[in-house]
C-alpha cells in the first residue's frame, strides 16, 4: 500500500502518519524530516534547502524527488510508504508517478486531511517533538503523559521548530495555497482522493483514515 497524506503545514499529516507507522508497519516518506536531517548535517542538500526552509518557501522539485527516490529505494519492496509532506507541486506529483512506476509500486489512497486554516496557527506554534525518537507532541492538544518525558523512549529533550513561528506559517500556508492544493485534482481525475475531517481529535481522524485504507 502507498499513500499520500495532503493537507497544509499543521494539518496533523506526521501525526497520523506516525501512528500508521506503528500500527501497520509502514514506512513514513517525509520530505521536511529528510531536509532537517540534511540541514543538520551539513551537507550540500542540507546547505541549499537551509535559507528557503527559513522562509516557508519551497526548495526545489529535483533535489525533494531524488530525495523521495533513494528513501524508496532503500525501503523493501513490500513494505507500504506514506507519503507526508510530498508531493507539494504538480512537478513533485509527475516525478512520484515516474519514480513509483520505476519501482513497480502503485499509488492507492491521496487522504486530504480538510482544516480550517485559522485553527492552525495555534496547531503550528504549539507544536515540539522529543528530540531523540521524533514523537510529536502539542502544547496544549498533546502534552507528554508525564511533563518533561517522552511517552514513546522516555527522552527527556524536546526540540521546536525555527519555522514553526506565525510569521513562516503565513508563507507556507501561502505556498500551500498556490502550488499544493491544485495538484488535487490530478488525482480525483483518478478517483483515489479521500477527504477527511481534519479538524476532528486525533483518534477520530486516525479511525476515518484506517476506514478509508480498508475500503
Ligand atoms: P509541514 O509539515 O509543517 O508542512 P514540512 O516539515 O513538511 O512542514 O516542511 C518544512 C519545509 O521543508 C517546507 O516549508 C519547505 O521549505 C520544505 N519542504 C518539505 N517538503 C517539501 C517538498 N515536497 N517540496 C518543497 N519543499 C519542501
Ligand atoms: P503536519 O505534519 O501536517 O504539519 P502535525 O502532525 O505535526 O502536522 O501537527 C501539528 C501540531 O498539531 C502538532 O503539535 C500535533 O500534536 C497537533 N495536532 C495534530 N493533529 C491534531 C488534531 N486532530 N487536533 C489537535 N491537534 C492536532
Ligand atoms: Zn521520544
Amino acid at each position: 500500500m502507498n499513500i499520500i497524506l495532503l493537507g497544509p503545514p499543521g494539518a496533523g499529516k506526521g501525526t497520523q502518519a506516525q501512528r500508521l507507522v506503528e500500527k501497520h508497519g509502514m514506512r513514513q516518506l517525509s520530505t521536511g524530516d529528510m531536509l532537517r536531517a540534511a540541514v543538520s548535517a551539513g551537507t550540500p542538500t542540507g546547505l541549499e534547502a537551509k535559507s528557503v526552509m527559513a522562509r516557508g518557501e519551497l526548495v526545489s522539485d529535483d533535489l525533494v524527488s531524488a530525495l523521495i527516490g533513494d528513501e524508496l529505494d532503500a525501503m523493501a519492496p513490500g513494505s507500504g510508504a506514506i507519503f507526508d509532506g510530498y508531493p507539494r507541486t504538480a512537478s513533485q506529483a509527475h516525478s512520484l508517478d515516474v519514480i513509483l512506476e520505476a519501482r513497480g509500486r502503485t499509488l492507492d489512497h491521496v487522504i486530504e486531511l480538510d482544516v480550517n486554516e485559522d485553527a492552525l496557527v495555534e496547531r503550528i506554534t504549539g507544536r515540539f517533538t522529543c528530540a531523540a525518537c521524533g514523537k510529536g507532541y502539542h502544547d496544549v492538544f498533546e502534552r507528554p503523559r508525564v511533563d518533561g518525558t517522552c511517552d514513546k523512549c522516555g527522552g527527556h529533550e524536546f526540540k521546536r521548530r525555527p519555522d514553526d513561528n506565525a510569521n513562516t506559517v503565513r508563507t507556507r500556508m501561502a505556498e500551500y495555497r498556490a502550488k499544493t492544493a491544485p495538484i488535487l485534482p490530478i488525482y480525483e481525475a483518478r478517483g483515489i482522493v479521500a477527504r477527511v475531517d481534519g479538524m476532528a481529535d486525533m483518534d477520530a481522524v486516525t479511525a476515518a483514515i484506517e476506514a478509508v485504507l480498508a475500503r
